[in-house]
């Protein structure tokens, strides 16, 4: 069995796997040597699947079987995918099921796929060409938001990996680089792939990670540069006006990536019309000059990007100390050179670019498995998550750029007398109004005792995880009924499905086990510790000294506990906790009834505890 842990870069146009080894990190390679494996699957009526380069050819001969770009569409709703639909060729709907899911579909043949299953073989066939490792690290946008996340996690776990850890793209890429180890610095990573451009600031602070900001823009990429050259073949060249056909068009995309890349390191390189007899017979010659001149507008957009994101970051060009390039579209010089003028400052090359991310990964690995020391990575959440109040508004609870792992409580009371429940909806933006938001679920607390509106006093707490992966839990303070949940996203597969779908998960259960209780004891000492804080804060009760010195020491315990990564440990130190906090925790109960019975102010009641 092959236990090393895998890195993953599962990407637009082009996916692939790196190890470190004694040390040394190194992708993995098919054997006539190729890394990148292109994100394609095609998959026949006769039940035939295939993926890669094999797909890539069938996209010529039978492109309504082929399927490419799926990240696009993956852990995303209808909705969601509004702007990109004149972008996406092939079939794709929505299902709405019974429990009000739903889930986004592609149409190959008579079949439909989702995006996780679509993704799942990509991964399928990288783990094969890795040796068949069970453990991975697999890397994402920077901007992927919860769904996307968990939808990434759901297709790696399809495809019988055990998914240790999802990581932003970004700080791969200064993984590779071992940027980690600098005690201070602010690092831009210039990602330019096939369809994509994702431009991300980064600081590290005494060996903190963080990602600062991002920005991009998801059409702009290695196919704009593939099209400047059809243009130029068209229009310059053959001085062709007729439309082609889907064939022709899909043999002129292939020639011209060929092309373009032959013009990272020639001056000159030649387009071949042997797939093209229609279009003329001689070889046509294409210079990187006419090249470049075609692509300067294309790499201002990407630049244009980098301004935004060190704007929005409060950075200034000149306090940028290194620029990362990542993405295979970064190996052309013009983008080279236009970054290092932007800049003022040599950026690194010396990792293959369109390698960083997966080599990133791969190095995340080894810190999982322990094997390099001294480390911390975090990253943060790319957007705001919160609740929704009266009124259709938001409340946000964890705001977008938080460092993750993080927890926020707000506590939550009910707007009508005797309401026995609270529904809870998830929303996950920027915008003030639940409408402009994304619903990520729905979120039910019920059972806690009648009582007048405003009595009820309930923490929400939101927990997002190392992934950025969120769990909600809420308690009714004065009842103790409490609730938990994984935010599961309003669409993708639902938790049976996936089950379903897996057929070799048995031997991950008990690690996937550890990891849940792990999330869960967390949370439930995130909430355990907020209610000693506020029985400490509580001047309503007459502790003494010695009783806030114990819950103190009582605290720091629970504190150092949760850091620790067996779940039988936290879970003796948070049964101890709750023996100390109980008889002051029914003292602050006592004395909440005392204030209801002698009739106070419901309002005033409400701030008790505080
Ligand atoms: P992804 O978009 O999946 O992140 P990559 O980072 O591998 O993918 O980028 C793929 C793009 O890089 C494609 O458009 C490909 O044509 C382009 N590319 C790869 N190698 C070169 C090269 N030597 N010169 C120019 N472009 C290249
Ligand atoms: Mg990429």
């Amino acid at each position: 069995m092959n236990d090393e842990i895998v890195g993953i870069d599962l990407g637009t146009t082009f996916s692939l796997a790196a190890y470190v080894r004694n040390g040394k990190a190194q992708v993995v390679k098919d054997t006539s040597g190729n890394s990148l494996i292109p994100s394609i699957i095609s998959i026949h009526a006769d039940g035939s699947v295939f993926v890669g380069t094999e797909a890539q050819r069938h996209c010529l001969t039978d492109p309504v079987h082929t399927i490419f770009s799926i990240k696009r569409l993956i852990g995303r709703t209808l909705k969601d995918l509004e702007k990109d639909l004149p972008f996406i060729p092939y079939q794709i709907q929505e299902k709405t099921r019974d429990d009000g899911r739903t889930v986004l579909t592609v149409k190959i043949g008579d079949k439909d796929f989702t995006p996780e299953e679509v993704s799942a073989i990509i991964l399928g066939e990288v783990r094969r060409l890795a040796g068949n490792p069970t453990k991975a690290v697999i890397t994402v946008p920077a901007y992927f938001d919860d769904s996307q996340r968990q939808a990434t996690r759901d297709a790696g776990k399809i495809a019988g990996l055990d998914v240790l850890r999802i990581i932003n793209e970004p700080t791969a890429a200064a993984l590779a680089y071992g940027l980690d180890r600098k005690r201070n610095g602010t690092i831009v990573v210039y990602d330019l792939g096939g369809g994509t451009f994702d431009c991300s600031v980064l600081s590290i602070a005494d060996g903190v990670f963080k990602v600062l900001s991002t920005n991009g823009d998801t059409h702009l990429g290695g196919d704009d540069f593939d099209h400047a050259i059809i243009r130029h073949v068209l229009d310059d060249k053959l001085n062709i006006k007729t439309k082609l056909d889907a064939r022709s068009i899909a043999a002129l995309k292939l020639e011209a990536e060929k092309t373009k890349r032959n013009l990272s390191s020639n001056d000159q390189a030649t387009f071949n019309l042997d797939s093209l007899p229609t279009l003329g017979t001689t070889p046509l010659e294409i210079t990187r000059e006419n090249f470049e001149h075609k692509i300067i507008p294309l790499i201002e957009r990407t630049l244009a990007c980098c301004k935004k994101a060190l704007k929005d970051a409060s950075i200034k060009t000149t306090s940028v100390d290194e620029i990362v390039l990542v993405g295979g579209s970064s190996r052309v010089p013009l983008v080279q050179k236009m970054v290092q003028d932007f800049f003022g400052k040599k950026p690194l090359t010396s990792i293959n670019p369109d390698e960083a991310v997966a080599i990133g990964a791969a190095v995340q690995g080894e810190i999982l498995s322990g094997k390099r020391k001294n480390l911390l990575l975090l990253d943060v959440i790319p957007l705001s998550l919160g609740i929704e109040t009266l009124g259709g508004a938001i409340s946000k609870l964890i705001h977008r750029n938080t460092t993750i792992p993080a927890i926020a409580t707000e506590r939550f009371s009910t707007g009508v007398d005797n309401q026995t429940g609270i529904v809870f909806n998830i929303y996950q933006g920027e915008r003030e109004l639940a409408k402009d938001c994304k619903n990520l679920g729905k979120f039910t607390l019920s059972g806690f005792p009648p009582m007048p509106a405003q009595m009820p006093q309930v923490d929400v707490s939101f927990i997002i995880d190392a992934n950025g992966i969120l769990t909600v839990s809420a308690k009714e303070i004065r009842s103790g009924v409490e609730a938990s949940v994984k935010v599961q996203p309003a669409s993708g597969l639902s938790k049976e499905e996936i089950e379903n779908i897996v057929l070799d998960s048995i031997e991950h259960a008990s690690e996937d086990f550890k990891q849940r209780m792990l999330i869960e004891l967390r949370t439930k000492a995130g909430i355990d510790l907020n209610h000693a804080r506020r029985i400490l804060s509580n001047s309503m009760l007459p502790l003494s000294e010695n009783d806030k010195s114990n819950i103190n020491t009582a605290i720091a315990t629970v504190e150092s506990a949760v850091l620790q990564q067996e779940p039988g440990i936290i879970k003796t130190v948070l049964d101890e906790f709750q023996t100390v906090l109980t008889p002051y925790a029914s003292m602050a109960m006592d004395a909440a009834a005392k204030m209801y019975l002698s009739n106070q102010n419901p309002e005033q009641l409400n701030d008790l505890g505080k």
